[in-house]
């Protein structure tokens, strides 16, 4: 984890942008998680979680914002880009991220749960692969952490109802009751220590 002080002004206004993104996953009752991919100064793909609306395992935030990084540079390289994400990669994404050659990333919050940049795995630098990536960690963790914890709060809350409502013998719909996609979610329920993702 590196201090604040390891961060420009500029780092702090892409990891703005891609808080941004978690929001749109937020409003969509997805784990608020997003991206952004960062060019010479520039956003070239954005990206949020959308594991439950778009019914894949691929549709992170990074493997979005790669996805469409990848699509406006016309190649499949992303070298000298710099990926600022909202919660720490998880192991398909930190893949996706050494293959994509990209330069940096930036993370706000720690991942207990399948964080691979360094809390369970160092997929981002690990020597075996041809290509290791600058890791910077901690940017504006507070919010990054905020929004994941609002989620989640909420989401025990309408479990909690839920549960009440089935104990009263009102709720014969069948339907799942919480409105919130992934309720079922291993973690989810009991968010101990900040088990993200
Ligand atoms: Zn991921």
């Amino acid at each position: 984890m590196n201090g604040d002080e390891t961060f420009s002004r500029e780092d702090r206004k892409f990891m703005k942008a891609a808080l941004k993104q978690a929001e749109k996953a937020l409003l969509i009752g997805e784990v608020p998680i997003g991206a952004v991919i960062v060019s010479e100064g520039k956003i070239i793909g954005r990206g949020y979680n959308r594991r439950n609306t778009d019914h894949t395992t691929l549709a992170h935030a990074e493997i979005t914002a790669i996805r469409k990084a990848n699509r406006k540079v016309g190649d499949w390289r992303l070298e000298g880009c710099t990926l600022y994400v909202t919660l720490e990669p998880c192991q398909m994404c930190a893949g996706a991220l050494v293959q994509s050659r990209i330069d940096r990333v930036v993370i706000g919050a720690q991942s207990f749960k399948s964080g691979c940049a360094g809390t369970l795995l160092n997929i981002l630098q690990n020597n075996e692969f041809n290509h290791q990536i600058e890791v910077d960690s901690g940017l504006m963790q507070e919010q990054c952490t905020e929004i994941l914890q609002r989620f989640f709060k909420d989401l025990r809350r309408r479990n909690k109802m839920r549960k009440k409502e089935k104990a009263a013998g009102e709720d014969g719909s069948g339907e799942d009751g919480s409105g919130v996609p992934g309720a079922g979610d291993p973690g989810a329920e009991e968010g101990g220590k900040q088990s993200f993702d």
